[in-house]
């Protein structure tokens, strides 16, 4: 969904409000269409380079992965409780979304029902922010800038609107967006360093670890734990990271032992849900297409195991950086959930944020 020529299309009408919402995985890999090294930080580079391009306002989707994770992480242990539809699927690679469709229909309710982070952050550019800022959400054009291509054919799914209005209007990869700032001479090496736009601009340390395989999980592990031990509870779960297209972890949070499966790559994922005894034998089961999870996307800057690596390393610096690292201690998610969605599983977070994860062509 979208080009380069749609997104310019709109930078050019005067009846747009243009808007651009960055992946957890970009800032750790577009400095390399730049020239810089794999793995360098330019979070803020690159927030300063989008506004010169014209973009408006530019939020950051990791603050819609913490939202995410509460929401998920609730979900599971409402499921947990129930014991129900375990393991949880984590619901943030619309490519596994598509092959569970498409091969493995009878698991499709095991997805988490929330939406991925860029679905949600289009929605709340468009509900929450729209009313906060009394803006016109239908003015509203929501660029996502993203890992990958599947994250094109996410956006045109039909459940991903709200009210007749589509989440995201536009889906550039890293290597065009990198085009397009070049396209306006808005070099990221010489552009101002600015911060995100408040509202939505202000994520946790475990909001933007969703850029690597495993970083769902310990994100889901921190909510967890917060909830079960309080703020006692550890926040580093070092057993779900690794190098391993799939993994496994047990971890001991309160009274509970949870069995993890992390996974890269369809075939481990085939694998798995080819013996249901193994599949059910988790609790949570996080999946990821792409070697190393986004930082390895189809529509990032070349990768290499050893860019991957450099990658992964520059994300979990960007987290242990972060004062806040649990999804829920996030003071703008606070602030979001106490005037806006309420409480996770909310009415309106049910409206805007989760869609239906059911087989029709099942019994
Ligand atoms: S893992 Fe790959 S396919 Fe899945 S969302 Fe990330 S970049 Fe896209």
């Amino acid at each position: 969904m979208g080009s380069i020529e749609d997104v310019n299309a709109a930078l050019a009408d005067e009846g747009k409000m243009v808007m651009a919402q960055v992946a957890p995985a970009v800032r750790v890999t577009i400095g390399e269409e730049f020239g810089l090294p794999a793995g360098t930080i330019v979070t803020k580079k690159l927030v300063g380079a989008l506004r010169q391009a014209g973009f408006e306002k530019v939020f950051d989707t990791s603050v819609a992965a913490d939202i995410v994770t509460i929401e998920e992480g609730t979900e599971f242990l409402n499921r947990l409780e129930d014991q129900e539809d375990l393991p949880l699927l984590t619901s943030c690679c619309p490519a596994s979304v598509f092959f569970v469709e498409n091969t493995f229909p009878k698991f499709l309710h095991h997805f988490c029902t929330v939406k991925s982070p860029q679905q949600g952050m289009g929605s709340l550019i468009k509900t929450y922010y729209a009313r906060r800022m009394k803006i016109d959400a239908k003015k509203n054009f929501v660029v996502a800038v993203m890992p990958c291509i599947v994250k094109k054919m996410e956006a045109r799914r039909p459940e991903m609107e709200f009210d007749g209005v589509h989440n995201v209007d536009a889906v550039l990869t890293t290597k065009e967006a990198a085009a397009l700032l070049k396209s306006k001479k808005a070099d990221l090496n010489g552009a101002n360093e600015t911060g995100f736009d408040s509202l939505l601009g202000k994520a946790s340390g475990a909001g933007q670890l969703f850029g690597q395989t495993g970083g769902v999980s310990e994100a889901l592990l921190r909510f967890v734990a917060w909830k079960l031990e309080g703020k006692k509870a550890r926040v580093l779960f070092k057993e779900v990271r690794g190098k391993k297209g799939f993994r496994e972890a047990e971890v001991k949070i309160g009274s509970r032992m949870l069995k993890v499966a992390v996974i890269d790559g369809l075939n481990n994922l085939r694998d798995l849900m080819s013996s249901e005894e193994k599949f059910h034998s988790y609790d949570v089961v996080e999946i990821m297409t792409c070697p190393g999870g986004c930082i390895g996307g189809g529509g990032q800057p070349e990768s290499t195991p050893e860019k991957l690596e450099a990658r992964k390393k520059a994300l979990h610096n960007v987290d242990a950086m972060e004062t806040v690292r649990v999804a829920s201690e996030n003071p703008e998610v606070k602030e979001l959930y106490g005037s806006y969605l309420i409480e996770p599983g909310s009415k309106v977070a049910r409206s805007i944020l989760h869609v239906s994860r059911i087989c029709l062509k099942c019994d």
